[in-house]
């Protein structure tokens, strides 16, 4: 009897020993497999990343005008000089001024660099070869200029009446007009929260800067130029949809568009090849 009650005492505490031993090995082996399969996941989702980048490095480097990207980054000062578009006059027949001096890098419906075939860069990118905080950035044309109370680097301007579109409002958008922190470069006459202030022509707005928001990508000093929609309403579009802008080529009487320009190169008399405007 004292032998089975003992018996039985020890399947019990066999059980008890067996029964923890069998959860945890399996919970371990389960979490060695989900562990393994993170691994895995993790080793995929960092290769694909790595591919990505590669082909659109390659791709970036397979067109012929990403050869001025190169000269601009790593090129000598007169390489740079060279690349840069002074315009200060419209170029003939076009209504508005290019709004600084600076290399185009970046043009219209791009989508090299950070943008893509299905996000197309929505404006153009002017670099500037000094500093933030140094080249001027003047109204591209005449119009009402609004600053929202919490824009560090932007404004907008409200054209009434599209020159290339009569009885059309359109808007003008600036930006990057700040230090990487933030300080903006823009003129007092524009504090935040500025709204409707007219200004003509060639008027100084600010100074090209390098601010990216909260982004950790470092940008080169640049102005960031669109022509954006209205909504029919009276306000402005989101800039950052692509949908919602216009092509700005035949504004500059430049060829900026990315789809059919051999490269912005000053002023031309045929500025747009596609219906996109
Ligand atoms: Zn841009």
């Amino acid at each position: 009897m004292r032998r089975d009650l003992s018996n039985l005492k020890d399947l019990t505490n066999l059980r008890l020993i067996i029964l923890p031993t069998f959860i945890i090995t399996h919970v371990i082996t389960l979490t060695q497999i989900s562990r393994r399969w993170l691994k895995i996941a993790a080793l995929a989702l960092i290769g694909t990343a790595v591919a990505y980048a590669a082909y659109t490095t390659l791709r970036t480097l397979n067109d012929p005008r990403s050869q001025t990207f190169v000269q601009w980054a790593s090129g000598s000062p007169a390489d740079r000089a060279s690349l840069i578009t002074v315009q200060r006059e419209a170029c003939p027949d076009a209504p508005f001024i290019l709004p600084a001096d600076g290399f185009i890098g970046l043009l219209y419906a791009d989508p090299r660099g950070p943008y893509s075939n299905s996000h197309p860069h929505q404006g153009i990118d002017i670099f500037s070869d000094a500093e933030p905080g140094l080249t001027p950035v003047y109204a591209a044309y005449d119009g009402y200029i609004t600053r929202e109370a919490n824009w560090k680097s932007s404004l907008i301007q409200r054209v009434p009446d599209d020159p290339l579109h009569p009885g059309q409002q359109i808007w003008l958008y600036y930006t990057h007009m700040a230090d990487r922190a933030g300080n903006d470069f823009i003129e007092d006459a524009f504090a935040p929260g500025t709204h409707e202030f007219f200004v003509g022509q060639g008027t100084l707005l600010g100074y090209t800067g390098d601010y990216n928001g909260s982004s950790p990508r470092t940008v080169w000093t640049h102005l960031h130029f669109s022509v954006v929609r209205d909504d029919g309403n009276g306000r402005y579009t989101n800039e950052l949809e692509f949908d919602n802008t216009l092509d700005p080529s035949p504004y500059l009487g430049m060829s900026l568009n990315y789809t059919c320009a051999p490269e912005a190169d000053g002023c031309t008399a045929v500025p747009t090849c596609t219906t996109h405007e």
